[in-house]
Protein backbone atom coordinates (compact mmCIF):
# COMPACT_ATOMS: atom_id res chain seq x y z
CA UNK A 1 0.00 0.00 0.00
CA UNK A 2 1.50 3.39 -1.02
CA UNK A 3 2.17 6.47 1.73
CA UNK A 4 1.52 9.48 0.26
CA UNK A 5 2.48 12.82 0.64
CA UNK A 6 -1.04 14.59 0.34
CA UNK A 7 -4.26 13.24 0.33
CA UNK A 8 -7.04 15.52 -0.89
CA UNK A 9 -10.57 14.33 -0.12
CA UNK A 10 -12.90 15.65 -3.15
CA UNK A 11 -12.22 16.12 -6.43
CA UNK A 12 -14.32 19.38 -6.75
CA UNK A 13 -13.11 22.64 -7.33
CA UNK A 14 -11.02 23.46 -4.57
CA UNK A 15 -10.02 19.34 -4.25
CA UNK A 16 -8.41 19.59 -8.28
CA UNK A 17 -6.77 22.70 -7.79
CA UNK A 18 -4.90 21.99 -4.24
CA UNK A 19 -4.19 18.51 -5.63
CA UNK A 20 -1.77 20.72 -8.71
CA UNK A 21 -0.75 23.22 -6.19
CA UNK A 22 0.45 20.20 -3.70
CA UNK A 23 1.73 18.19 -6.85
CA UNK A 24 3.58 21.57 -8.45
CA UNK A 25 5.85 21.54 -5.25
CA UNK A 26 6.50 17.77 -6.31
CA UNK A 27 4.40 16.03 -3.25
CA UNK A 28 3.00 12.21 -4.08
CA UNK A 29 -0.53 13.46 -4.00
CA UNK A 30 -3.84 11.33 -4.46
CA UNK A 31 -7.37 12.55 -4.68
CA UNK A 32 -10.05 10.34 -3.34
CA UNK A 33 -13.49 10.74 -5.07
CA UNK A 34 -16.71 8.96 -4.05
CA UNK A 35 -18.36 10.01 -7.41
CA UNK A 36 -17.35 7.66 -10.08
CA UNK A 37 -15.33 10.90 -11.76
CA UNK A 38 -14.00 14.10 -10.56
CA UNK A 39 -15.62 17.74 -11.39
CA UNK A 40 -19.00 16.24 -11.74
CA UNK A 41 -20.54 19.46 -10.56
CA UNK A 42 -17.61 22.22 -12.29
CA UNK A 43 -19.52 20.96 -15.30
CA UNK A 44 -23.08 22.22 -13.98
CA UNK A 45 -21.61 25.30 -13.32
CA UNK A 46 -22.81 28.78 -14.91
CA UNK A 47 -25.53 26.56 -16.59
CA UNK A 48 -22.91 24.21 -18.47
CA UNK A 49 -20.24 27.43 -19.04
CA UNK A 50 -18.94 28.01 -15.51
CA UNK A 51 -18.79 31.09 -14.46
CA UNK A 52 -15.56 30.66 -12.65
CA UNK A 53 -14.51 33.86 -11.52
CA UNK A 54 -16.01 37.42 -11.02
CA UNK A 55 -13.83 40.73 -11.94
CA UNK A 56 -15.38 42.30 -9.03
CA UNK A 57 -13.96 39.72 -6.54
CA UNK A 58 -14.65 41.36 -2.87
CA UNK A 59 -14.64 39.81 0.66
CA UNK A 60 -18.61 41.79 0.68
CA UNK A 61 -19.97 39.82 -1.74
CA UNK A 62 -19.59 36.54 1.10
CA UNK A 63 -21.45 35.75 3.70
CA UNK A 64 -20.13 33.98 7.24
CA UNK A 65 -16.70 35.64 8.63
CA UNK A 66 -15.98 38.34 6.00
CA UNK A 67 -12.60 38.95 7.74
CA UNK A 68 -11.26 35.64 6.76
CA UNK A 69 -12.47 35.95 3.42
CA UNK A 70 -10.21 39.57 3.04
CA UNK A 71 -7.33 37.40 4.33
CA UNK A 72 -8.10 34.34 1.97
CA UNK A 73 -8.16 37.16 -1.10
CA UNK A 74 -5.46 38.96 -0.07
CA UNK A 75 -2.74 35.22 0.24
CA UNK A 76 -4.25 34.57 -3.34
CA UNK A 77 -6.19 37.13 -5.06
CA UNK A 78 -7.99 37.38 -8.37
CA UNK A 79 -4.72 37.98 -10.53
CA UNK A 80 -3.26 34.90 -9.13
CA UNK A 81 -6.49 33.10 -10.22
CA UNK A 82 -6.70 34.40 -13.38
CA UNK A 83 -2.48 33.24 -14.03
CA UNK A 84 -3.20 29.69 -12.68
CA UNK A 85 -5.74 29.12 -15.44
CA UNK A 86 -3.54 30.34 -17.55
CA UNK A 87 -0.90 28.05 -16.54
CA UNK A 88 -3.38 25.55 -17.68
CA UNK A 89 -4.03 26.69 -20.91
CA UNK A 90 -7.44 28.28 -20.18
CA UNK A 91 -7.80 31.77 -21.17
CA UNK A 92 -10.98 33.71 -19.48
CA UNK A 93 -13.11 35.98 -20.54
CA UNK A 94 -15.30 39.09 -19.36
CA UNK A 95 -19.17 39.10 -19.28
CA UNK A 96 -22.24 41.02 -17.51
CA UNK A 97 -21.71 42.31 -13.91
CA UNK A 98 -17.70 41.46 -14.25
CA UNK A 99 -18.69 37.52 -14.39
CA UNK A 100 -15.93 35.78 -15.78
CA UNK A 101 -16.14 32.34 -18.04
CA UNK A 102 -13.53 30.39 -20.02
CA UNK A 103 -13.56 32.24 -23.04
CA UNK A 104 -14.94 28.89 -24.99
CA UNK A 105 -18.06 29.61 -22.87
CA UNK A 106 -18.15 25.66 -22.09
CA UNK A 107 -17.53 24.15 -19.11
CA UNK A 108 -15.98 21.44 -19.77
CA UNK A 109 -13.01 22.97 -21.22
CA UNK A 110 -12.16 23.68 -17.63
CA UNK A 111 -12.56 20.42 -16.23
CA UNK A 112 -10.50 19.22 -19.08
CA UNK A 113 -7.66 21.49 -18.85
CA UNK A 114 -7.79 20.88 -14.87
CA UNK A 115 -7.71 17.05 -15.74
CA UNK A 116 -4.92 17.26 -18.19
CA UNK A 117 -2.75 18.88 -15.26
CA UNK A 118 -3.00 16.60 -12.76
CA UNK A 119 -2.04 13.86 -15.24
CA UNK A 120 1.09 15.75 -16.70
CA UNK A 121 1.50 16.20 -12.76
CA UNK A 122 1.17 12.68 -12.15
CA UNK A 123 -1.52 13.17 -9.29
CA UNK A 124 -3.27 9.79 -8.91
CA UNK A 125 -7.03 9.56 -9.10
CA UNK A 126 -9.21 7.26 -6.69
CA UNK A 127 -12.74 7.47 -8.06
CA UNK A 128 -15.64 5.30 -5.89
CA UNK A 129 -13.63 6.31 -2.90
CA UNK A 130 -16.24 7.45 -0.54
CA UNK A 131 -14.13 8.62 2.42
CA UNK A 132 -16.15 7.29 5.72
CA UNK A 133 -13.37 7.87 8.29
CA UNK A 134 -10.09 9.70 8.71
CA UNK A 135 -8.15 8.14 11.99
CA UNK A 136 -4.50 9.80 12.91
CA UNK A 137 -1.74 7.80 13.16
CA UNK A 138 2.38 8.04 13.65
CA UNK A 139 3.13 9.17 9.93
CA UNK A 140 -0.22 10.93 9.61
CA UNK A 141 -3.62 9.72 8.40
CA UNK A 142 -5.59 6.51 7.92
CA UNK A 143 -8.40 7.32 4.81
CA UNK A 144 -10.35 4.64 5.02
CA UNK A 145 -13.68 3.93 2.41
CA UNK A 146 -15.48 0.89 2.04
CA UNK A 147 -12.75 -0.09 -0.55
CA UNK A 148 -10.03 -0.01 1.25
CA UNK A 149 -7.91 2.70 2.91
CA UNK A 150 -4.71 4.47 1.77
CA UNK A 151 -2.08 6.81 4.16
CA UNK A 152 -1.28 10.36 3.62
CA UNK A 153 1.63 12.21 5.62
CA UNK A 154 -1.49 15.50 5.01
CA UNK A 155 -4.83 14.82 3.88
CA UNK A 156 -7.05 18.40 2.39
CA UNK A 157 -10.46 18.11 3.01
CA UNK A 158 -12.39 19.52 -0.03
CA UNK A 159 -15.60 17.65 0.14
CA UNK A 160 -18.18 20.64 -0.38
CA UNK A 161 -21.54 20.83 1.33
CA UNK A 162 -24.95 19.36 1.48
CA UNK A 163 -26.44 21.99 -1.93
CA UNK A 164 -26.97 19.53 -4.75
CA UNK A 165 -26.73 16.26 -3.48
CA UNK A 166 -27.04 14.82 -7.15
CA UNK A 167 -23.49 15.81 -7.65
CA UNK A 168 -21.92 14.11 -4.58
CA UNK A 169 -21.97 16.71 -1.55
CA UNK A 170 -25.13 16.08 0.62
CA UNK A 171 -23.50 17.21 4.21
CA UNK A 172 -22.19 13.61 4.99
CA UNK A 173 -18.61 14.86 5.01
CA UNK A 174 -18.97 17.23 7.30
CA UNK A 175 -19.39 14.39 10.36
CA UNK A 176 -15.62 13.38 9.34
CA UNK A 177 -14.66 16.85 10.87
CA UNK A 178 -17.33 17.02 13.59
CA UNK A 179 -16.16 13.48 14.81
CA UNK A 180 -12.98 14.82 15.47
CA UNK A 181 -14.21 17.78 17.27
CA UNK A 182 -14.59 20.30 15.04
CA UNK A 183 -17.05 22.64 15.61
CA UNK A 184 -19.85 23.48 12.69
CA UNK A 185 -22.39 26.35 11.95
CA UNK A 186 -25.68 24.72 11.24
CA UNK A 187 -26.25 24.94 7.42
CA UNK A 188 -29.17 25.77 5.30
CA UNK A 189 -29.47 26.28 1.53
CA UNK A 190 -28.32 29.62 -0.18
CA UNK A 191 -28.72 30.25 -4.00
CA UNK A 192 -31.97 28.86 -4.57
CA UNK A 193 -35.48 29.32 -6.25
CA UNK A 194 -38.32 29.70 -3.96
CA UNK A 195 -41.18 28.16 -3.53
CA UNK A 196 -43.87 31.38 -3.02
CA UNK A 197 -47.91 31.53 -2.33
CA UNK A 198 -50.41 32.66 -5.06
CA UNK A 199 -47.59 32.76 -8.07
CA UNK A 200 -49.49 33.13 -10.99
CA UNK A 201 -49.15 29.90 -13.13
CA UNK A 202 -50.13 31.87 -16.55
CA UNK A 203 -46.96 33.31 -15.97
CA UNK A 204 -44.52 30.20 -15.71
CA UNK A 205 -41.13 30.18 -17.83
CA UNK A 206 -41.77 33.74 -18.12
CA UNK A 207 -38.17 36.23 -17.72
CA UNK A 208 -37.88 39.51 -17.26
CA UNK A 209 -35.35 42.46 -15.82
CA UNK A 210 -36.60 43.71 -12.56
CA UNK A 211 -35.67 44.69 -9.52
CA UNK A 212 -36.30 42.50 -6.29
CA UNK A 213 -36.54 43.51 -3.06
CA UNK A 214 -36.57 41.29 0.27
CA UNK A 215 -38.91 42.26 2.85
CA UNK A 216 -39.06 40.27 6.26
CA UNK A 217 -41.82 41.07 8.77
CA UNK A 218 -42.58 44.35 6.88
CA UNK A 219 -38.87 45.18 7.35
CA UNK A 220 -36.48 45.96 4.07
CA UNK A 221 -33.78 43.54 3.84
CA UNK A 222 -31.58 43.66 0.37
CA UNK A 223 -32.52 44.87 -3.21
CA UNK A 224 -30.92 43.18 -6.14
CA UNK A 225 -31.77 43.33 -10.08
CA UNK A 226 -31.62 40.95 -12.73
CA UNK A 227 -33.69 38.52 -14.83
CA UNK A 228 -36.42 36.91 -12.75
CA UNK A 229 -38.15 33.89 -13.73
CA UNK A 230 -41.78 33.08 -12.79
CA UNK A 231 -42.41 29.10 -12.32
CA UNK A 232 -44.90 26.97 -11.52
CA UNK A 233 -43.77 26.72 -7.82
CA UNK A 234 -42.72 30.22 -7.49
CA UNK A 235 -39.47 32.47 -8.59
CA UNK A 236 -36.24 31.67 -9.63
CA UNK A 237 -33.26 34.11 -11.71
CA UNK A 238 -30.03 35.34 -10.26
CA UNK A 239 -31.45 38.42 -8.33
CA UNK A 240 -34.09 35.55 -6.33
CA UNK A 241 -31.01 33.36 -6.01
CA UNK A 242 -29.12 36.71 -3.99
CA UNK A 243 -31.89 37.11 -2.02
CA UNK A 244 -32.28 33.37 -0.89
CA UNK A 245 -29.81 33.13 1.83
CA UNK A 246 -31.52 35.89 3.56
CA UNK A 247 -34.99 34.18 3.08
CA UNK A 248 -33.91 30.77 4.34
CA UNK A 249 -32.59 32.72 7.32
CA UNK A 250 -35.62 34.22 7.66
CA UNK A 251 -37.77 31.39 7.40
CA UNK A 252 -35.01 29.28 9.80
CA UNK A 253 -36.12 31.86 12.38
CA UNK A 254 -40.27 31.53 11.85
CA UNK A 255 -39.97 35.02 10.48
CA UNK A 256 -42.31 36.09 7.35
CA UNK A 257 -40.34 36.69 4.01
CA UNK A 258 -42.04 38.67 0.87
CA UNK A 259 -40.75 39.83 -1.95
CA UNK A 260 -41.70 42.72 -3.66
CA UNK A 261 -40.73 42.89 -7.42
CA UNK A 262 -40.73 45.95 -9.33
CA UNK A 263 -41.48 45.32 -12.83
CA UNK A 264 -40.86 48.86 -14.47
CA UNK A 265 -37.95 49.76 -11.58
CA UNK A 266 -36.60 52.74 -14.44
CA UNK A 267 -39.99 54.44 -14.01
CA UNK A 268 -40.77 56.36 -10.75
CA UNK A 269 -44.39 55.35 -9.44
CA UNK A 270 -45.72 58.68 -10.44
CA UNK A 271 -44.43 58.74 -14.04
CA UNK A 272 -45.70 55.54 -14.51
CA UNK A 273 -49.50 56.15 -13.24
CA UNK A 274 -49.04 59.52 -15.21
CA UNK A 275 -48.13 57.03 -18.62
CA UNK A 276 -51.05 54.59 -18.00
CA UNK A 277 -53.49 57.82 -17.67
CA UNK A 278 -52.13 59.00 -21.05
CA UNK A 279 -52.28 55.52 -22.52
CA UNK A 280 -55.48 55.02 -21.42
CA UNK A 281 -57.03 58.15 -23.04
CA UNK A 282 -55.07 57.58 -26.20
CA UNK A 283 -55.43 53.64 -26.74
CA UNK A 284 -58.87 52.86 -25.16
CA UNK A 285 -59.59 51.04 -28.05
CA UNK A 286 -57.29 48.24 -26.88
CA UNK A 287 -58.09 44.87 -26.21
CA UNK A 288 -57.62 44.11 -22.35
CA UNK A 289 -54.56 41.75 -22.58
CA UNK A 290 -53.05 44.10 -24.78
CA UNK A 291 -53.25 47.00 -23.07
CA UNK A 292 -49.70 46.42 -20.80
CA UNK A 293 -48.29 44.90 -23.86
CA UNK A 294 -45.11 46.53 -25.01
CA UNK A 295 -44.42 48.27 -21.58
CA UNK A 296 -44.28 44.29 -20.14
CA UNK A 297 -44.18 41.07 -21.87
CA UNK A 298 -47.71 40.47 -22.65
CA UNK A 299 -48.23 37.66 -20.25
CA UNK A 300 -47.72 39.77 -17.61
CA UNK A 301 -49.36 42.42 -18.81
CA UNK A 302 -51.97 40.66 -19.01
CA UNK A 303 -51.99 39.82 -15.52
CA UNK A 304 -51.39 43.01 -14.02
CA UNK A 305 -54.28 43.78 -16.18
CA UNK A 306 -56.64 41.14 -14.40
CA UNK A 307 -56.40 42.51 -10.89
CA UNK A 308 -56.07 45.83 -11.43
CA UNK A 309 -57.70 48.33 -13.85
CA UNK A 310 -57.12 51.98 -12.92
CA UNK A 311 -53.65 53.42 -13.89
CA UNK A 312 -53.28 54.09 -9.94
CA UNK A 313 -53.59 50.47 -9.09
CA UNK A 314 -51.63 49.05 -12.21
CA UNK A 315 -48.84 51.61 -11.33
CA UNK A 316 -49.13 49.96 -8.10
CA UNK A 317 -49.16 46.70 -8.77
CA UNK A 318 -46.22 46.66 -11.46
CA UNK A 319 -43.93 48.50 -8.73
CA UNK A 320 -44.61 46.35 -6.42
CA UNK A 321 -45.78 42.95 -7.43
CA UNK A 322 -45.85 40.81 -3.79
CA UNK A 323 -44.87 37.06 -3.15
CA UNK A 324 -44.90 35.67 0.41
CA UNK A 325 -42.32 33.04 0.43
CA UNK A 326 -43.51 29.41 1.77
CA UNK A 327 -40.32 27.50 1.39
CA UNK A 328 -36.80 27.36 -0.62
CA UNK A 329 -37.05 24.62 -2.50
CA UNK A 330 -34.45 22.86 -0.16
CA UNK A 331 -30.89 21.91 -0.36
CA UNK A 332 -31.74 19.48 -3.55
CA UNK A 333 -31.95 22.63 -5.80
CA UNK A 334 -29.64 25.22 -3.95
CA UNK A 335 -26.08 25.69 -5.52
CA UNK A 336 -24.52 26.35 -2.55
CA UNK A 337 -24.63 25.92 1.48
CA UNK A 338 -24.39 28.72 4.18
CA UNK A 339 -23.22 27.55 7.30
CA UNK A 340 -20.46 24.73 7.81
CA UNK A 341 -17.23 23.88 9.46
CA UNK A 342 -16.35 27.41 11.37
CA UNK A 343 -13.53 29.13 9.41
CA UNK A 344 -12.03 29.65 13.04
CA UNK A 345 -10.86 25.74 12.85
CA UNK A 346 -8.22 27.23 10.14
CA UNK A 347 -6.04 29.79 9.44
CA UNK A 348 -6.40 32.05 6.50
CA UNK A 349 -3.45 32.48 4.98
CA UNK A 350 -3.19 27.93 4.52
CA UNK A 351 -6.23 26.72 5.48
CA UNK A 352 -4.66 24.46 8.02
CA UNK A 353 -6.39 23.72 10.89
CA UNK A 354 -5.58 25.38 14.11
CA UNK A 355 -5.41 22.51 16.10
CA UNK A 356 -4.64 19.19 13.71
CA UNK A 357 -1.54 19.78 11.69
CA UNK A 358 -1.19 18.84 8.41
CA UNK A 359 -5.10 18.90 8.30
CA UNK A 360 -6.51 21.09 6.18
CA UNK A 361 -10.27 22.18 4.97
CA UNK A 362 -11.10 23.79 2.17
CA UNK A 363 -13.81 25.04 -0.16
CA UNK A 364 -17.44 25.41 0.58
CA UNK A 365 -17.09 22.59 3.54
CA UNK A 366 -16.04 25.62 5.35
CA UNK A 367 -18.88 28.12 6.44
CA UNK A 368 -18.70 30.66 3.77
CA UNK A 369 -20.92 31.14 0.91
CA UNK A 370 -20.78 34.03 -1.53
CA UNK A 371 -23.31 35.81 -3.91
CA UNK A 372 -24.63 34.49 -7.49
CA UNK A 373 -21.87 35.45 -10.43
CA UNK A 374 -18.90 33.61 -9.86
CA UNK A 375 -18.13 34.26 -6.03
CA UNK A 376 -18.18 30.48 -4.60
CA UNK A 377 -15.97 28.99 -7.15
CA UNK A 378 -13.45 32.07 -6.79
CA UNK A 379 -13.48 31.17 -3.39
CA UNK A 380 -12.93 27.17 -3.70
CA UNK A 381 -10.13 28.03 -6.29
CA UNK A 382 -8.49 30.38 -3.65
CA UNK A 383 -8.52 28.15 -0.77
CA UNK A 384 -7.41 25.15 -2.90
CA UNK A 385 -4.17 26.62 -3.60
CA UNK A 386 -3.34 27.87 -0.46
CA UNK A 387 -3.82 24.47 1.06
CA UNK A 388 -2.08 22.72 -1.87
CA UNK A 389 0.55 25.25 -1.91
CA UNK A 390 1.44 25.18 1.95
CA UNK A 391 1.21 21.36 1.99
CA UNK A 392 3.19 20.47 -0.61
CA UNK A 393 5.73 23.23 -0.24
CA UNK A 394 8.38 21.14 2.12
CA UNK A 395 8.81 19.16 -0.81
CA UNK A 396 9.55 21.31 -3.51
CA UNK A 397 13.68 21.47 -3.29
CA UNK A 398 13.45 17.48 -2.40
CA UNK A 399 15.67 16.62 -5.27
CA UNK A 400 15.14 12.62 -4.20
CA UNK A 401 12.09 12.64 -6.19
C1 LIG B 1 -25.97 23.72 -10.48
C2 LIG B 1 -24.87 24.54 -9.87
C3 LIG B 1 -24.37 25.62 -10.57
C4 LIG B 1 -23.36 26.42 -9.98
N1 LIG B 1 -22.84 27.44 -10.72
C5 LIG B 1 -21.83 28.19 -10.19
C6 LIG B 1 -21.20 29.20 -10.98
O1 LIG B 1 -21.47 29.37 -12.17
N2 LIG B 1 -20.24 29.95 -10.37
C7 LIG B 1 -19.85 29.76 -9.06
O2 LIG B 1 -18.98 30.48 -8.57
N3 LIG B 1 -20.39 28.77 -8.32
C8 LIG B 1 -21.35 27.98 -8.86
N4 LIG B 1 -21.89 26.95 -8.11
C9 LIG B 1 -21.32 26.69 -6.76
C10 LIG B 1 -19.96 25.99 -6.89
O3 LIG B 1 -20.06 24.95 -7.84
C11 LIG B 1 -19.50 25.40 -5.54
O4 LIG B 1 -19.52 26.40 -4.55
C12 LIG B 1 -18.08 24.82 -5.67
O5 LIG B 1 -18.08 23.78 -6.62
C13 LIG B 1 -17.59 24.28 -4.34
O6 LIG B 1 -16.36 23.65 -4.55
P1 LIG B 1 -15.79 22.57 -3.52
O7 LIG B 1 -14.57 22.03 -4.11
O8 LIG B 1 -15.74 23.16 -2.18
O9 LIG B 1 -16.90 21.44 -3.45
P2 LIG B 1 -17.58 20.56 -4.60
O10 LIG B 1 -17.31 21.16 -5.93
O11 LIG B 1 -18.97 20.38 -4.18
O12 LIG B 1 -16.77 19.20 -4.55
C14 LIG B 1 -16.81 18.32 -3.47
C15 LIG B 1 -16.44 16.93 -3.94
O13 LIG B 1 -16.23 16.09 -2.82
C16 LIG B 1 -16.78 14.81 -3.08
N5 LIG B 1 -17.01 14.16 -1.77
C17 LIG B 1 -17.93 14.50 -0.83
N6 LIG B 1 -17.80 13.69 0.25
C18 LIG B 1 -16.80 12.83 -0.02
C19 LIG B 1 -16.22 11.76 0.71
N7 LIG B 1 -16.62 11.42 1.93
N8 LIG B 1 -15.21 11.06 0.12
C20 LIG B 1 -14.76 11.36 -1.13
N9 LIG B 1 -15.30 12.38 -1.87
C21 LIG B 1 -16.29 13.11 -1.31
C22 LIG B 1 -18.03 15.13 -3.86
O14 LIG B 1 -18.49 14.02 -4.60
C23 LIG B 1 -17.55 16.27 -4.75
O15 LIG B 1 -17.01 15.81 -5.98
C24 LIG B 1 -22.88 26.13 -8.66
C25 LIG B 1 -23.39 25.03 -7.99
C26 LIG B 1 -24.37 24.23 -8.57
C27 LIG B 1 -24.90 23.04 -7.82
Amino acid sequence: MSLYDVAVIGGGASGITAAIFAARCGAKTVILEKNARIGKKILATGNGRCNLLNANLSEDRFYGDREFVKKAFYNFPLSDMLSFFESIGLPCTELENGKMYPKSLQATSVLDLLREELSRLGVEILTDFEVKSAEKTKNGFKLISSNGFISAKKMIFACGGAAAPQFGTDGSAYKLLTSMGFKMKKTFPALVQLQTENTPKALAGLKTDAAATLFVNGKKIKSTFGEVLFTNYGISGPPIFDLSRQVSEALEKVDTPEISIDLLSDIPYHELTELLSARQKQFSYLKPENFLNGLLPKKLGAEIYKRAKTPRDMAQLIKNFKFKVIKTMGFKNAQVTAGGICTCEVLPETFMSKKQKDLYITGEMLDIDGDCGGFNLSFAWCSGALAGQDAGCEYKNDKSR
